[in-house]
């Protein structure tokens, strides 16, 4: 791995976990470990299977022990010398590219192949060769007039294509695209990255090729019996990736895979399956309910009852729902119960003012004022001399003597 990485970053990489990588600060900005490219467990075991694999593609291609070599766990593109890019870690195809004098890669992934491009854009060893999808689109590189620097002048090719491209518009491109490259750069040997994401549907991608569509670049390819390597790459409808590799696979070897799956032992599991289904449970069955059972705390219920009662009561200011959140147990604690204590406390400071210095506040009505006085008089527990006109309350005695009061 380190012919091509970095031996600083292919350490730090084997020997960091999802336990320590906080302690490694400084390594995570360095490295671009981040929320697209996290470590988890098993990332190095994982890793040594992409890159693995390609090696030991390229080991059979060199040895002529073969004339297609498929990893299906290699193809990941994004991956730079001493950086995690893309979800990808590890560049399998550069580790490989470095045994053949002109090696021609060729890139289907939707993206584009920015890692496998940065590594070659100096030289003539290796013409790059990227269909992706361009603008406002990750990694954001890729545009046509980027075709190496240096040795590497007109060695990096890149088609940018707007979203939706179909079958029939992709192949023609593709076909005349790589015609002239071989006719030109007449490689040795090919690898061909075949990234799921390009395919119709994806979670990402915005093409709009079917799976034979996709495979017909398998097709194209092989069509010129050169050594070639197949690897993966993206692709995030994964149904639709298992599928078309698979496709691909038979494409390979000459086989057209029907859309039955062949009889294996697994036919005899899912025989027992079927003899289970009686379609009727043995244990009492539980409704379970639709709703939270305290919708307060469930935020995404909430939000949407929130868009139901605006839909629902377009002209009501307040709705039914609304007021019923209002509604509180009598023995229900909350912040609401401090404001009340602290409201009753002004209050009773508003009625000692009216009683000690005759003040009649605008909130606060003669009547309730005389009332207050009444109360405060009919106190058995008051003293009579802080009620007196001659010896007024401070407001610090109204509070205590008002908390008292509240309390219990
Ligand atoms: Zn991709």
């Amino acid at each position: 791995m380190t012919r091509f990485h970095s031996d600083e970053y292919i350490d730090f990489l084997f020997k960091v976990t999802p336990d320590t990588i906080s302690k490694h600060l400084t390594e995570q900005v360095k490295y671009n470990f981040n929320d697209d490219n996290p470590v988890w467990d098993g990332l190095s075991e994982f890793c040594s299977i992409s890159a693995g694999g390609s090696m030991e593609a390229a080991a059979r291609l060199n040895n002529r022990k073969c004339d297609i070599a498929i990893n299906w766990a290699g193809g990941l593109h994004h991956a730079k010398k001493s950086e995690a890019n893309g979800f990808c870690y590890v560049n399998g195809e550069c580790l490989l590219l470095r045994f053949h004098p002109r090696v021609l890669y060729i890139d289907i992934d939707v993206h584009h192949g920015d890692g496998v491009e940065e590594a070659f854009y100096t030289t003539d060893r290796v013409m790059t060769v990227s269909f992706h999808q361009y603008g406002d689109f990750f990694p954001g590189t890729g545009d046509i007039g980027d075709i190496g620097v240096s040795e590497g002048k007109n060695h990096s090719v890149n088609v940018p294509l707007r979203p939706g491209m179909d079958d029939v518009s992709y192949s023609r491109v593709f076909q005349r695209v790589i015609k002239g490259v071989m006719d030109w750069y007449r490689p040795d040997a090919v690898v061909l990255q075949c990234g799921g994401d390009s395919l119709s549907g994806d979670r990402l991608g915005s093409f709009n090729l079917s799976m034979r569509g996709h495979a017909n670049c398998v097709n194209y390819v092989k069509s010129f019996n050169l050594p070639t390597m197949l690897v993966g790459g993206g692709g995030y409808t994964m149904r639709n990736v298992a599928r078309t590799w698979a496709f691909e696979t038979g494409v390979v070897v000459g086989e057209e895979v029907g859309p039955d799956l062949p009889y294996d032992d697994f036919y005899g599991v899912l025989d027992n399956i079927k003899k289970t289904m009686t379609f009727s449970p043995s244990v009492q069955m539980t409704d379970v309910p639709r709703y939270p059972l305290i919708p307060a705390l469930d935020e995404e219920f909430e939000d949407i009852a929130d868009d139901e009662d605006e839909d629902e009561n377009k002209d009501v200011r307040i709705s039914p729902r609304q007021v019923d959140m209002l509604i509180e147990h009598e023995g229900e604690l909350s912040d609401d119960e401090e404001m009340s204590q602290i409201s009753n406390l002004l209050n009773a400071i508003k009625k000692r003012n009216q009683i000690n210095h005759g003040e009649v506040l605008s909130t606060v009505s003669t009547t309730e004022a005389e009332a207050a006085a009444s109360k405060t008089s009919d106190d058995p527990g008051a003293d009579g001399s802080a009620n007196s006109q001659d010896t007024p309350m401070t407001d610090a005695e109204v509070i205590f003597d008002d908390a008292q009061a509240v309390s219990p």
